[in-house]
Formats: structure tokens, sequence, C-alpha cells
């Protein structure tokens, strides 16, 4: 992926949340949550504790889509806003090596 991302249009943004408050209320997110495991760390936290992802941030020019957004416990979702993309590669790496065992 490129490491450069044009500026996001603020009614695009606005579009794009709007769009993500629509599926977070849909049939299909809460069956994704429904495991009540999230995706980054592969923890059972309960549906309750999940909270929706961008995959690709929404101020990077990701969309609201099925494809862009996953079940994010609220650690993992605060790491990964406090941390460059690089660093959360980082640490989204060393989370699937610990799942190997
Ligand atoms: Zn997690």
């Amino acid at each position: 992926m490129s490491e450069y991302y044009a500026p996001v249009d603020p009614d695009e943004l606005k579009r794009q949340r709007a769009r993500a408050r629509e599926l977070r209320v849909s049939g299909w997110w809460k069956r994704r949550i429904s495991t009540g495991v999230c995706y980054y760390c592969r923890r059972q936290v309960g549906h309750k504790a999940l909270t929706m992802d961008h995959l690709v941030p929404l101020g990077r020019g990701g969309t609201s889509i099925r494809g862009n957004v996953v079940p994010a416990c609220k650690e993992c979702n605060t790491r990964k806003k406090s941390l460059l993309p690089i660093e959360w590669q980082d640490y989204v790496d060393s989370l699937a090596d610990r799942a190997d065992d």
C-alpha cells in the first residue's frame, strides 16, 4: 500500500461515518459480533465489548463497507489509534505468532 494518502473530503468523511452508524445497527454486524471474538487479538471478550473498527481508517480514505470493518475489543481499538500504521502492523503480527500455538 502506498505511503501517500490524499486528504479526505470532509463531506465524504461525514457520509462514511453515517454509513458506519447504519452498518453498526444492521443484522449483518450483529451476527458478526455475536461470536464475541476480537478480530485482532482473537480474544473472547463478549459482543458487548466489541467496537467497529475500520481496517483502512476513514481518515486515510477507507470506506464503511463490509470488507473494511471488523469487530475489535476496546484494548485493540485504543492501541490502534495510538500507534502508527507500521507499529500497529508489528503488533498484529506479534499477535498472530502468539495465536499459532
Ligand atoms: Zn482485541
